[in-house]
C-alpha cells in the first residue's frame, strides 16, 4: 500500500521484483490496511501478513514461524517481551508505581492472518468508526483469536532521522561486497556497425556471434552474475536457442540486475574496458555510460567505460575481433 504520490519512488526501491500493483492508501494506518486488503479480494489468498515497511529488517524465518501457527489460530502476530521496568506517574511526571511486566508484550510487525477473516474484521471495525492502532486489535475486536510469536530486536521500526541513521550505519556494516569479473571477444565479420555497451556505432564491419553480438555487455553480465554466484551468460541464454538471435543483450544485463534485486542486493559499481584497434571508442563513451546505467539502474557515477588498443597486437591489434573485460561490485545481504 502506498501514497499515489510516492508511485515513483516506490517503482524505483521495488524494480526487478515480482510484485502485485501497489493499492492507494487512505487517511489512517487501519484506513490504508483495510484498501490492502481490498485490493486482495480477486486474489483471495488463504493468509495475509501485514507489515509495516518502517521495518526493512524483518527475516524470512520469522515470517515462517507466524504462518505456522495459523492451523489452530486466526491470527499471530511478532512481540517483544518488554524487559525494561514500566512506571506509571501522574500527570506532573511523579511517580505512582510500578507496572507488573510479566506477560506484556510489545507488538511488532508481521501480523499474519486468514485473509477473509481480517478483511471481515476490517470492515466490522469500519462500520464501527473504531480507531485502532494495530491490525491484532482489530481482530480482536472482531473476537478473533491472535497469538504471539516471539519477534526479533533487529525488527526494528524506521521512524525518526536517529532511527535512519543506525538503520544505515547497521545496513552498511552488515551487507557483504561481492566481486565478480567477466570477459568476452567476438570476431569482427561483414557488416555496417557494432553494439557495444548497447550503443550502435557505425563501422565498417560488424561483430559476429551470440544475440547482436554486445561483447561489453556480455562481459557486464558474467561479471555480474560471477559476482553473486549464478554460473554465466551461456547458461541462462543457450547460445544454440535459437530464440537469442540478434537478441538486444540489454534484455541478458537486465535479468542479471533482477536475480541481484531478488536476493536482496545491490550493485556498487561496474568497470569495464573495451580491447579493440577500431572503431575509435572515446566519442561513445558517455553514451555507452550512460546506456549501462539505465540497463543496470543505477546512478552513471558507478559506471565506468574506459578503452584500450594492444598496440597492433594479437587479434585485436590484428582487427579480428574485439574483447572486452568487466569487473562488478555488489552488496549482498549477509549469509545469503
Ligand atoms: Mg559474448
Amino acid at each position: 500500500v502506498i501514497h499515489p504520490e510516492d508511485r515513483e519512488s516506490y517503482e524505483a526501491a521495488t524494480a526487478g521484483l515480482d510484485l502485485l500493483p501497489p493499492a492507494p492508501g487512505g487517511a489512517t494506518r487501519q484506513d490504508s490496511v483495510r484498501l490492502g486488503l481490498e485490493s486482495l479480494r480477486q486474489a483471495a489468498p488463504d493468509a495475509v501478513a501485514i507489515h509495516d515497511a518502517a521495518r526493512p529488517f524483518l527475516s524470512h524465518d520469522l515470517i515462517d514461524r507466524l504462518l505456522i501457527k495459523l492451523p489452530s489460530h486466526s491470527g499471530a502476530i511478532a512481540a517483544l517481551p518488554v524487559t525494561d521496568t514500566l512506571k506509571k506517574t501522574r500527570e506532573s511526571g511523579d511517580v505512582i508505581g510500578t507496572v507488573p511486566r510479566t506477560r506484556l508484550w510489545r507488538a511488532q510487525t508481521p501480523q499474519v492472518f486468514r485473509f477473509h477473516e481480517i478483511l471481515d474484521a476490517h470492515e466490522k471495525a469500519l462500520t464501527a468508526g473504531a480507531d485502532f492502532t494495530d491490525d491484532a486489535a482489530v481482530a480482536e475486536n472482531a473476537g478473533l483469536n491472535v497469538t504471539i510469536v516471539e519477534g526479533s530486536p533487529e525488527n526494528v521500526k524506521i521512524t525518526t532521522p536517529e532511527d535512519m541513521a543506525r538503520a544505515e550505519r547497521w545496513l552498511a556494516g552488515g551487507l557483504e561486497t561481492r566481486v565478480g569479473q567477466g570477459f568476452d571477444v567476438h570476431r569482427l565479420g561483414p557488416g555496417d556497425h557494432v553494439m557495444l555497451c548497447g550503443v550502435r556505432i557505425p563501422h565498417t564491419q560488424g561483430l559476429l556471434g551470440h544475440s547482436d553480438a554486445d561483447v561489453a555487455l556480455h562481459a557486464i553480465t558474467d561479471a555480474l552474475l560471477g559476482a553473486i554466484g549464478e554460473g554465466d551468460i551461456g547458461s541462462h541464454f543457450p547460445p544454440s536457442d535459437p530464440k537469442w538471435l540478434g537478441a538486444d543483450s540489454a534484455l541478458f544485463l537486465s535479468h542479471a540486475v533482477g536475480l541481484l534485486r531478488q536476493r536482496g542486493g545491490g550493485l556498487s559499481n561496474i568497470d569495464t574496458t573495451l580491447i579493440c584497434e577500431a572503431p575509435k571508442i572515446a566519442p561513445y563513451r558517455p553514451a555507452m555510460i550512460a546506456r549501462v546505467a539505465q540497463i543496470a539502474e543505477v546512478p552513471e557515477s558507478q559506471v565506468s567505460v574506459k578503452a584500450t588498443t594492444t598496440e597492433r597486437l594479437g587479434f585485436a591489434g590484428r582487427g579480428e575481433g574485439i574483447a572486452a573485460l568487466s569487473t562488478v561490485t555488489v552488496r549482498l545481504p549477509p549469509g545469503d
